[in-house]
């Protein structure tokens, strides 16, 4: 029997690797992308660990390249969805009383696998199914995903050694039992890091799930969980069920055991499901825990004091890194007007120089949106920028959905400072721009903060240190991850934990204990040494 009382010691964050030419990096990745793109896989749902095949299919497609087929899925059905809830319910004894070190070394070989065996695997799965440049996919399916499973482990060890104060006369302990029944993971297609994170943050502390993947992010997420296999991750703690959304939830949500859910999506996609379980609240045995974090307006506000070549370096970054289909990615901007006309030549030279085609070649920055309906919906926010008096369209504007969903980098001047694209998100490479006159910092400041509602990321740039703690203070709620002189995307795990509030979601803070809190229902046991004997107290049964 191990009793060891063992504690992580805290991880570094997974180096990030550069494919600059002449690496052994870059050939490896150019092999396996190549692999990839001239095979065709078949992707089962996996329940209770083993593979299931349903006969009613999907493709899996390239964004860069639709007519390419990667893959042929299989989509669950009602009698699928039961047998996953009943395989989760199923395996949750045996994981949940594993010692959570040992569930916790599952997590850190995965790691490990992930860092030196299928690194180029899960990054070139990345590219092709979620049309992402070989850095995005990088410092998403490789690096991300590894400091999760790090660092969770990492934080799980702080968790569990945070016990309350015992005097002597009896013992008193924190138990931190998983949720009683099973958690549902819904995950979204930007990033195969939260889809791994979803399930694996909740399985750590010894929950069981279903998982609902997303269409678009097939390939990785099933080479993901082949990895977690091959670390020995025991059958049914993780269900993998492709289908349509809807469906699935319409039938878990009604289950009895539902624990939690541990979502990442839209914010409509989050109320949807929410209101699902209100109104199902009587069928439950527990209240379940709702954890979800949603969409973002996420902006970059620039004082005077700022410089223009850092200010436009950022909005670049910011706004059209992953085609702007980050959930923190930039898309609005306030910049005084005499930074205006410097930062915009910076700009407009930084993005005519970024190569927008297929992520196989290594010449180009921009790739492809993710679908036909996200490219429809982006272009349909273009047209009504270029129809509008309010609004003056400087760089972009096309795309083209012939052979893959390209989109340029698009950039709108707005006089309208509540203008449409100031305030919904679009999710895709459009940045809207509002020149607001310098001696309205205060008061733009405040126009930026009850202008959107969300509240997920956004960025101060000012070599003020007044203008600075001015902009924190008024900003306080516009964001739950703030910036000064830094883009507001590329959180890392362990060093700016993750999440925002209003519409962008409950704020749990993935990357950090706070989350994995959310997967433990504690129990308080005291234990007496003497049990008293006496029922009378000594104030009592004397007069005076
Ligand atoms: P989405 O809401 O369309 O889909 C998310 C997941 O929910 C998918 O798996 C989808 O199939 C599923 N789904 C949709 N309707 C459902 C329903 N009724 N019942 C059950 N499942 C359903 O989001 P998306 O397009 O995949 O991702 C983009 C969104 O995610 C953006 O709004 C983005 O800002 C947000 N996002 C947020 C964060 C964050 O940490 N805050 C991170 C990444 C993405």
């Amino acid at each position: 029997m191990n009793n060891a009382i063992y504690n992580f010691r805290e991880p570094k964050n997974e180096p990030v690797l550069t494919y600059a030419k002449g690496t052994d990096e870059r050939s490896k990745i150019l092999e396996e992308l190549d692999r990839q793109y001239n095979s065709s896989i078949e992707i089962p749902l996996i329940i209770g660990g083993k593979e299931v095949r349903t006969g009613k299919t999907g493709k899996v497609v390239m964004p860069s390249d639709h007519h390419h087929v990667l893959a042929t899925y299989h989509m669950a059905g009602e009698n699928e969805i039961k047998m996953a809830v009943n395989a989760a319910l199923e395996a949750k004894n045996a994981w949940m009383n594993l010692a959570w070190m040992e569930r916790a070394a599952i997590m850190i070989r995965a790691a490990e696998l992930l860092s030196k065996k299928h690194r180029y695997l899960l990054n070139a799965a990345t590219m092709l199914g979620q049309g992402k440049n070989i850095y995005q996919a990088e410092i998403d399916a490789a690096c991300e995903t590894i400091d999760y499973l790090r660092f969770n482990s990492f934080f799980a060890s702080m968790i569990y050694s945070e016990q309350p104060l015992s005097d002597g006369q009896a013992i008193n302990r924190l138990e931190y039992r998983p949720l009683e029944g099973f958690v549902f993971t819904i995950s979204p297609f930007n990033f195969t890091a939260i889809a791994s994170n979803l399930n694996t943050s909740v399985v750590l502390m010894g929950n069981t799930t279903v998982w609902k993947p997303s269409t678009t992010a097939l390939l990785s997420n099933y080479y993901f969980m082949k990895i977690l296999k091959e670390a020995g991750l025991p059958d049914g703690v993780i269900n993998f069920i492709p289908g349509p959304g809807p469906m699935i939830s319409s039938v878990v949500l009604k289950h009895p055991d539902l624990a939690g859910i541990h979502f990442t999506g839209s914010n409509a996609t989050l109320n949807t499901l929410w209101r699902q379980i209100s109104e199902n609240l009587e069928l439950y045995k527990s209240y379940p825990r709702i954890v979800g974090e949603t969409g973002g307006k996420d902006f970059i506000f620039a004082h005077n004091s700022s410089n223009p070549v850092e200010l436009a370096s950022s909005i670049a970054r910011g706004a059209f890194e992953y085609q702007g289909q980050k959930c923190s990615a930039a898309s609005r901007a306030y910049i005084p007007r005499s930074l205006w006309e410097d930062t915009k030549n910076e700009l407009l030279k930084m993005i005519g120089e970024a190569g927008m085609g297929s992520e196989r070649d290594f010449r180009n920055i921009i790739n492809a949106v993710i679908d036909e309906p996200a490219f429809d919906r982006i272009m349909s926010y273009i047209e009504f920028a270029r129809s509008s008096d309010s609004a003056q369209i400087i760089a972009g504007g096309k795309g083209d959905k012939t052979q893959g969903y390209f989109i340029e980098p698009t950039i709108i001047v707005t006089t309208d400072p509540h203008f449409r694209t100031m305030e919904d998100e679009i999710f895709g490479p459009v940045m809207t721009i509002y020149v607001y006159e310098d001696e309205k910092y205060s008061e733009t400041l405040r126009l930026c903060d009850e202008t959107s509602a969300y509240g997920l990321t956004g960025s101060i740039f000012s070599n003020d240190k007044y203008a600075m703690i001015e902009a924190c203070r008024t900003l306080r709620y516009a964001a739950g991850n703030f910036y000064i002189n830094d883009k507001p995307t590329g959180a890392m795990v362990g060093q700016q934990p993750f999440g925002g509030a209003r519409a962008s979601g409950t704020n749990d803070k993935a990357g950090s204990h706070l989350n994995l809190l959310r997967w433990v229902s504690p129990r308080t046991i005291k234990e007496t040494f003497l049990p008293t004997t006496d029922f009378k107290y000594p104030f009592a049964g004397i007069q005076k």
